[in-house]
């Protein structure tokens, strides 16, 4: 049997069900390849990640994102209904003491939210994947190494609940769609792939600890707004970098919450914090910044321990033919969901052409 456009079909694992792990998981699909995806958590989405709270959603993870390739642009379009417009042009950029220094972001191009919640388009584009029960999820993969049986190709060792482990076999190729510390972590301990791991070596990969607050004493539209008219600011004070108002994103609901992601530099310096003290200190550059100093009914924080790329790899994959691996992510090109979308998809052509 032949794929689409006459290529032998392959038999490939894809690690990692973020944006860059599905982009490359359906395009191989789609491509007539028969692939497993393998992820650890219970959802697929990774940094593109939302959670209901008593009060409301928080997009804890990418807040928005940006179209710039009309390969993206294509995707999306098959699915209008999950994007929306979101008013992002309000953004203000702070100075450390939270006074305003400019007016607005460039506007130059439009600012989406996925809707209801960000984590909606990964599980819409994971749905087929899910049906054909090609996703296995809280499945981590700890090994990769030769088949027992056909050493020209792979086997993966994987831990699931309950510390539960499993050997999937018979792989034509492995692809790697997971933060740039991690591949390389899985590549150096599997003892393969030296060249592609020490090319990810040079990849710097951020931090970021987000705070998530609701104040259920303001609802819109009855209520004022707490604090600032703005929904989203750039900010330089030394703790927060980022901040939105999650109730201004549409079909949100109307319960004033707010989103705050420490800087970089703060991040990596507190990266080993207790959560209670990153959050009393996140809480008060929180008040300093908007002027809020209301007690939240409502807060909570989450570590993302690689968040937000300093320095890309420079290429949009990494494909190695002769050993069938390959990696993607956004940080290959950036740090944008668009960014991953087409670390995935190129990294699918790649190993689809070969
Ligand atoms: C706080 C924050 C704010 C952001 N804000 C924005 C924004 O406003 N706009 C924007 O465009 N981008 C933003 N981003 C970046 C955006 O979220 C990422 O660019 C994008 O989601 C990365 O997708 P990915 O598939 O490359 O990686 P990930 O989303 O990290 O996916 C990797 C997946 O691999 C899984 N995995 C890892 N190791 C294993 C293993 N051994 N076995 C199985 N599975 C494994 C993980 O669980 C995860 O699901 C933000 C990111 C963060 C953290």
């Amino acid at each position: 049997m032949m794929s689409k456009m006459g290529t032998p079909p392959k038999k490939i694992a894809v690690i990692g069900a973020g944006i860059a792990g599905l982009a490359c998981a359906r395009t191989l699909v789609q491509a007539g390849h028969q692939v497993t995806l393998f992820e650890k958590s219970v959802g697929v989405g990774g940094r593109m990640a939302s959670c209901e709270t008593p009060f409301g959603s928080f997009d804890y993870g990418s807040q928005y994102f940006t179209v710039r390739d009309k390969r993206f642009e294509q995707v999306l379009s098959l699915a209008p209904e999950l994007r929306k417009p979101w008013s992002a042009t309000a953004v203000r950029v702070l100075d450390p003491h939270g006074r305003v220094v400019e007016a607005a972001l460039p506007a130059s191009e439009p600012h989406w939210v996925a809707v209801p919640t960000m984590d909606a388009l990964a599980r819409h584009w994971a749905q087929p994947l899910l049906a054909a029960g090609n996703v296995e999820l809280e499945t981590r993969v700890t090994r990769i190494e030769r088949d027992a049986l056909h050493p020209e190709q792979w086997q993966l060792q994987t831990s699931g609940p309950q510390d539960s482990v499993h050997v999937f076999s018979g792989f034509d190729a492995v692809l790697l769609a997971m933060p740039s510390a991690l591949a390389a972590g899985l590549l150096g301990q599997s003892g393969i792939a030296a060249g592609l791991a020490q090319q990810i070596a040079q990849v710097d990969v951020a931090p970021c600890w987000s705070l998530m607050l609701a104040y259920p004493q303001a609802v819109q539209p009855t209520l004022a707004h707490l604090g600032p008219q703005w929904n989203a600011a750039l900010s330089t004070h030394h703790r927060i970098a980022w901040l939105a108002r999650e109730s201004s994103k549409p079909g949100r609901g109307g319960v004033e919450r707010w989103t705050v992601q420490a800087s970089p530099a703060w991040s990596q310096e507190h990266l080993l914090d207790d959560a209670h003290r990153v959050q009393a200190k996140l809480l008060k550059a929180f008040g300093e910044v908007t002027g809020i100093h209301a007690e939240p009914t409502f807060a909570q924080v989450h570590r993302w321990r690689w968040a937000k790329t300093q320095a890309p790899l420079g290429r949009s994959h990494l494909w190695d033919g002769d050993a069938a691996l390959g990696v993607c992510g956004d940080w290959c090109l950036g740090h944008r969901v668009e960014d991953a979308f087409i670390s995935g998809l190129e990294l699918a052509l790649a190993v689809h052409g070969d």
